[in-house]
């Protein structure tokens, strides 16, 4: 059956992910914390060190505390406004992702949206949670996430069936690049845009791959999940772009 998402707010939740950025500043130079904290947040700049920042846990957890108490009624408004909105929309989500992958199988999970302070919302594979934007400018942006998020749980379920040889702890990289590749390649093809009305942005290095598959998916109309991935796995696995996977193994080591 069909996932019905549950919103929810938890403050515990947002100091959690504040680490889980720190954690994965190590693979990018630090650029994560631009997006997720220090272009909303200019306050952590000063603790900034490296690609990191070192502050303690009492601050951080009185800095989140502070801002749900002074947003907390722009937040149950979101709370209030979201389910209603995703509501109107989930219907065409489901039967856009049965047309894409073939099935209509979700996998298990708690399928609970928790809103989020942050500039950048992650997605919990484990539990299938992940986080919205508490508010945004643009009031249709918040469905295009949740679709967003949507779709990496049905991609990973999907990857890690149908291509064994993909071994998840050994991909890892590799597994999540082709996941956003394929989420922005599906999200703005002229169908995705017509429900969802706002465009998906592609990772800086991931531009050059769906700049040069998004035309001919546009022009197909309808496509299967399965093609997709196997244009996107050729392109990261050719040598023009096996670096994209390289350098991100070599900062993880
Ligand atoms: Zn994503």
């Amino acid at each position: 059956m069909y996932p019905k998402i549950k919103f929810q707010l938890d403050s515990k939740k947002d100091m959690r992910t504040f680490y889980c950025f720190i954690s994965d500043a190590r693979y990018d130079n630090g650029k994560i914390l631009d997006w997720a904290i220090f272009q909303k947040y200019p306050f952590f700049k000063r603790y900034k060190s490296n690609n990191s920042i070192e502050i303690g846990k009492d601050k951080v957890k009185k800095f989140v505390l502070d801002i749900y108490a002074k947003k907390g009624r722009i937040m149950e408004k979101g709370l209030a406004l979201y389910p209603k909105s995703w509501g109107k929309l989930e219907k065409e989500f489901y039967l856009l992702t049965d047309k894409l992958f073939k099935n209509n199988y979700w996998p298990k999970g708690k399928y609970i949206a928790y809103l989020t302070i942050w500039g950048m919302y992650p997605r919990f594979l484990e539990d299938k949670t992940f986080q919205i934007p508490y508010v945004h400018k643009n009031k249709k942006y918040v469905n295009a996430v949740i679709a967003h998020e949507m779709l990496h749980f049905k991609f990973y379920d999907y990857f890690l069936k149908n291509y064994p040889k993909y071994d998840k702890r050994k991909n890892d990289f590799l597994i999540w690049d082709a996941s956003e590749i394929f989420n922005v390649i599906v999200q703005n093809t002229p169908i995705w845009l017509k429900e969802f009305k706002a465009a998906t942005k592609a990772y800086p290095e991931h531009k050059k791959i769906t700049k040069k598959l998004q035309r001919g998916y546009n022009k197909k109309g309808v496509f299967s999940a399965k093609e997709l991935i196997e244009d996107i796995l050729k392109e990261l696995e050719s040598g023009k772009n096996k670096n994209l996977i390289a350098i991100k193994r070599e900062k993880q080591q």
